[in-house]
Parts: structure tokens; sequence; C-alpha cells
């Protein structure tokens, strides 16, 4: 970890000062709005780059487990209930294979900032030793077909194939599931795991559309356009280019340094810089590896999320810049409460902003030690707290700086002013280039529909997103009243761990294989969550407006919907279990290990 550096009660101030200044000019009046769907000239950019879709007969049949997303979720999830002896489950995915948005994201540079170790889901189930504390995008796709493979969920998958609804069919008792391939077959269940941040979107910039040059989005990298390929092959092709990137975010910090090495000349255009630390990335040695014991995940998973949340443990096991940061803060809060202050939300407030002034100096001084002229590395430097933005851990992307090919052109918190048919316009000047590559992120908090393509609908005859409009509502994160034998897989209203998504996955996939087998075993036609028992789930929710992640005084972003705070019962769309992960996982072992599966309705 980096050195600790002192913060003075003044600097503390002028800290203050300085963050609500740049969270300011960069509020807007169209928040979300202000990011377009790709379309018109566009229309293709979303298309799958690397797998021919493969003509077949349409589908009719009828499935015990129809899983909609076959990235992290999905898998796990089919893991789960293969494992529980549950037979005919099917994956179905728009992409050409498994692995979600580790099969979309295939940028030079793809890599995951949370350590493989806990990543990477199933790596004793699959006898998978990972190469290096953190693995490459490549490494993490093969290993989401490892886990299709082991657990047979490549026999009955539908891939290159979009729902495009999914609806109860109440005469069946079963969801009716129609694709864009003319599938219309029927499941007894259905999983959603539909991800968080799959949907590109792009900047609303004027203009966008009149580009005459070649432009992609980070999601879909075009390496016939680049040369090169995902396995870190030099893209050959970009060496007489010039290239444009818009955006900063953890994208295109991993993609920089690849392209600064590769491209004729980079400009990055920036209109928030990301907050950089140590990666500090080491090979695992597969003999320390062999020495673990049977369990050990689960153990590294729970050692993980309860470092990371505040609590204690005898042993660090992950040791990476999320458990630092939350290691400070708790050490903090022992140390007030040892000098007489209350253990209350302040107080750790309080402990939270030292510990975290303290990291973004140690990182901001890092760009000053590391780039070498000071204008750009002025800029560079991010003035928020750490979690207001995803935090960014790289070696090799602010020295991409001190690279005479490489431009960073600083908006000062206002974004590209627009785009012509020959380049990219910032701060008044015009940079010609051949190239634009969108780094701009994903769709976070539109409409569900809009995101995955297909509306749910109930035994109403009203959709999902109907009856969450004024908010979600769940058991568990996972369970919906008026949805029979529909399992959501997402991180909302439970642990809420974004720190390692998969982990949240991991645990609800376990729940769900035992609902399943057990309804199977009673013979229960559904099973469904009763209202009083999602409203009093909700009671047990806290929303992130209460947290640090995603505060209104963050500078904004899609974790704060774009600086507007949400209201009323929308405030718990991005909630969590009040009482911290690592209690959410204990509570819901217990739950499905009692065989009870209070809150939920057989019959
Ligand atoms: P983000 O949404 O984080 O970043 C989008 C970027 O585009 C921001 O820098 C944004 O600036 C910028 N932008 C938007 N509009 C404009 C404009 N008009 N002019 C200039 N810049 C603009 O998307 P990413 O794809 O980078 O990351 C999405 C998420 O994916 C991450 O937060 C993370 O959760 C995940 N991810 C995880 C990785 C991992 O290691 N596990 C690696 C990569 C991604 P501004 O900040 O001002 O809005």
């Amino acid at each position: 970890m980096s050195e600790s550096i002192q913060v003075t009660d003044e600097r503390r101030r002028e800290l203050r000062e300085r963050y609500l200044l740049e969270r300011d000019k960069r509020l807007r009046a169209d928040g979300n709005d202000q990011y377009i769907e790709p379309t018109g000239r566009f229309e293709g950019i979303t298309d799958d780059p690397y797998t021919p879709v493969v003509e077949r007969e349409a589908v009719h049949d009828d499935v015990t487990v129809a899983i909609i997303g076959a990235g992290f979720a999905g898998l796990v999830t089919g893991a789960a209930l293969e494992k529980a002896g549950v037979k005919n489950v099917r994956l179905l995915d728009a992409a050409g294979d498994v692995g979600g948005v580790w099969y979309w994201n295939r940028y030079p540079g793809a890599m995951c900032d949370t350590a493989a170790m806990i990543y990477l889901p199933l790596l004793e189930e699959t006898g998978t030793v990972p190469s290096a504390k953190y693995v490459p995008a490549h490494e993490i796709f093969a290993h989401a077909q490892r886990i299709a493979i082991t657990f047979g969920l490549y026999e009955n998958a539908l891939l290159s194939t979009s729902a495009t609804e999914v609806s109860w069919d109440a005469d069946i008792q079963r969801w009716r599931i129609t694709t864009d391939r003319g599938d219309n077959f029927t499941a007894k269940y259905v999983a959603t795991g539909t991800g968080p941040l799959h949907r590109p979107k792009l900047p609303g910039i004027d203009g966008i559309d009149t580009f005459a040059g070649h432009a992609f989005h980070t999601s879909r990298w075009d390496y016939d356009y680049c040369g090169g390929g995902p396995a870190d092959v030099p893209m050959d092709k970009l060496g007489d280019r010039r290239v444009a990137i818009i955006g900063t975010g953890a994208t295109a910090v991993q993609c920089i340094p690849k392209l600064g090495r590769d491209a004729g000349e980079l400009f990055v255009f920036q209109r928030t810089p990301s907050s950089i630390d140590i990666r500090n990335n080491h090979p695992i040695d597969p003999e320390w590896f062999a020495s673990l014991g049977p369990g050990w995940q689960r153990e590294w998973l729970r050692n993980f999320t309860l470092l990371q949340t505040g609590g204690y443990a005898d042993v660090d096991l992950v040791m990476d810049g999320w458990t630092d940061i939350a290691q400070r803060v708790r050490d903090r809060v022992a140390a007030r409460v040892m000098a007489g202050a209350e253990l209350s939300p302040e107080t750790t407030l309080a402990a939270y902003e030292e510990s975290d002034d303290e990291k973004m100096e140690e990182i901001r001084a890092r760009v000053d030690a590391i780039v070498t002229d000071p204008t750009t590395a002025e800029a560079l430097k991010p003035w928020y707290r750490q979690l207001c933005k995803r935090p960014c851990f790289h070696d090799e992307y602010l020295q991409t700086y001190n690279r005479p090919t490489v431009t960073l052109v600083d908006t000062d918190g206002q974004g590209v002013d627009r785009i012509d048919a020959t380049g990219v316009w910032a701060n008044g000047q015009h940079y010609e280039v051949d190239c634009i590559i969108f780094a701009s992120g994903f769709e976070v908090g539109t409409d569900l529909s809009r995101r995955s393509g297909f509306q749910i609908i109930g035994t109403s005859g009203s959709s999902l997103e109907e009856y969450w409009a004024p908010g979600m509502r769940t058991l568990h994160g996972t369970h919906v009243d008026g949805f029979p034998n529909l399992f959501v897989l997402a991180t909302a209203q439970a642990a809420n761990l974004i720190s390692n998504v998969p982990h949240n996955y991991v645990e609800a996939s376990d729940a769900i294989a035992a609902v399943v087998a057990h309804a199977e075993e009673i013979g229960a036609a559904t099973v469904e969550a009763g209202r009083s028992d999602v409203d009093a789930w909700l009671q047990q929710i806290q929303g992130r407006q209460g947290s640090v992640i995603g505060s209104p005084d963050c500078t904004p972003g899609y974790y704060n919907n774009e600086g507007k705070p949400l209201e009323g019962d929308q405030q718990l769309n991005g909630g969590a279990y009040i009482e911290g992960p690592v209690a959410y996982f204990e509570f819901l072992e217990q739950w499905w290990k009692s065989g009870e599966f209070a809150g939920l309705h057989f019959s």
C-alpha cells in the first residue's frame, strides 16, 4: 500500500470546498439523459463482433429453469442448480458465448480490479488456478467457459439469442419465453441475470452522428480496425493513426496504456479524472495454491467481505486497495470510540472522511510523482472522495501521459464540445482524428426493459417494470410478489456488495437452488413471495442515499444517478440490507439451510 500522508484540519477544509466546487461544475440538468442509445450512424455498434450468428431451427419445448443471461450470475446459478440435482436448465444470452461482460469487454488491457482468488467463482469446483492476483479479461472469459463445460451448461443453451418477452401463463403455470430467433418455449422457473452494466451508452455530444471516420464503443472492440488482439497482441494497424478516446472511467484507464503504446497519436478527452491507486499485481504460485485446504474459497470470500465492510479478522487474505481503505476507517472508528466518542453513524462518517482524505492525498501525490508535465499532472488529480466513482488501480496508466504521442485534453468538467466530420472539439479547439473510441460506459438507472431488451409480465398482466415504477420491491433482492417462480439475480436489496459482484451471485445461487429443489421435492407448482413479506423485507433495507457510495455530495456519475437524488421508494432501488453484506450472507445461508424458506409460499 502507498505511504500514509497526514492531513491538517485546514487542508481538510480546503478539500471540502474544492470537492463541492468540482461537483457543482459537473452537475447537469439533463442527468442520465445526457447519454443516448446507439442509433443512426451507430445503429450496429452493439452488434456482436466476435461470433457469427449461426442459423438454427426455432425452439418450442419446455425446460425446468430458464436462466436469462449467461454471465457469472447465470453460470453460478446454473452450476448451483446442477449441484442441487435440478435437471433441464437452459441458459439464454444475446452473446455468442457465455461470460457476460467478460464476453463483451475484450478491449486491450481489460482485467479485473478485484483479486482473482475471490472474483472468479467456483475455482475449487473447476480445479482452476488463477495465473496472477489480478487476471486479464481473456482468462476470466476462459473461466466462464470452463464453468459452463464443468456443469454441462452448454448443451441446452441458446446463445446469440435475445429474449423478447417473458410472460406468466396461468393456465399451465409456466413462464412463456419468446426470442428474436423465433423461439417460443416454456419454463417452470425463470432466473434473470442480465447484469448491471451491459448496455453500452454513448454521450449525446452535438454532431456525434456526423463523424466520418471510424468509431466504436470499448465493449465492442474493433480489432479488425486496430490490429492485434485481446491477449495483449500489439495493435499493429494503429501506428499511423490519430486516435481519440472519450471518457476516463475504469475501462479507459485500462485501455489507454495499450492505445498510448500502439497509436500513432492518442488524444484522451477527459471530463473527470479517475482515482488511480497502486496495482501491485503478481503471479500466483501454483505450489502455494495447491496447499490451500478444501473450502478455502468461501473462507477468502467471507474474509474479504468482512474486512471490506469494516469488520475484524485475524488476517487480511486478499490485501488490496479495497481492504486497505476499509481497515483504515475501521481503526479510526475504534480509536475515536476508545477516546470516548459514541459508536454512531456520525463517528463512522468522520472516520471515513479522515481516512479518505488521507487516501486521496496519497493518490494525488502519486500523480505528481509519476507524471512529468505539471499541467497534465494537475489535470489528472481527482477531487472527490474515493468511493464517489469506481476506484481504479493501475501501474501504467499515469505513466502513459509521459509519452510524447499522448495528449490529455482535459475539459475541466465540461466534456467534449462537439464532434464534426473530421474530429473532436474541446475547449474551443479542434482535434482531427481518424478514429473515436467511446469509453462512455453503460446504462445504469434507465428503464429495466430498455436495458434488458425484454418485458417480464407477471400474474396481473403488468410488467415488472410497471410494477417497480414507484420503486423496486423484492424479498432478498430475488423474489417478487406477483411474479411466481421468478428469481432476480442482482445485487440491490440484498448484500449489494459492489467490490466483488460475483460473490453476491454465489450466495444467491445457493439459495435459489435450494428453493427450486425444495419446490420440486414437495411437488409445488409455484413458489412466490407474499406481499406482506416483501413489505417486511423492505423495512430492512437502507437506501443508497444514506451511504457513502451514491451520495449526492459526490461528483456526478452512475454511482449517484448523475447527481440527481432518487425520490421516495426509489431510494431503495440501489439499497442494501441494513446490517451489511456479511450479516446478509449469514442470514441468507441460515434462511435456506433451515428449509423453511420464510416469506415464500409454495402451492
Ligand atoms: P464509466 O461510466 O465509468 O465512464 C464513462 C466515462 O465517460 C467517464 O469518464 C465520463 O466522464 C466520460 N464521459 C461521458 N460523457 C462525456 C463527454 N461528453 N465528454 C467527455 N467524457 C465523457 O464507464 P466505464 O466503462 O469506464 O466503467 C463502467 C464500469 O464497469 C466501472 O465503473 C466498473 O464498475 C466496471 N469496470 C470494471 C473493471 C474492473 O476492473 N473490474 C474494469 C472496467 C470497468 P464523467 O466521469 O465526468 O461522467
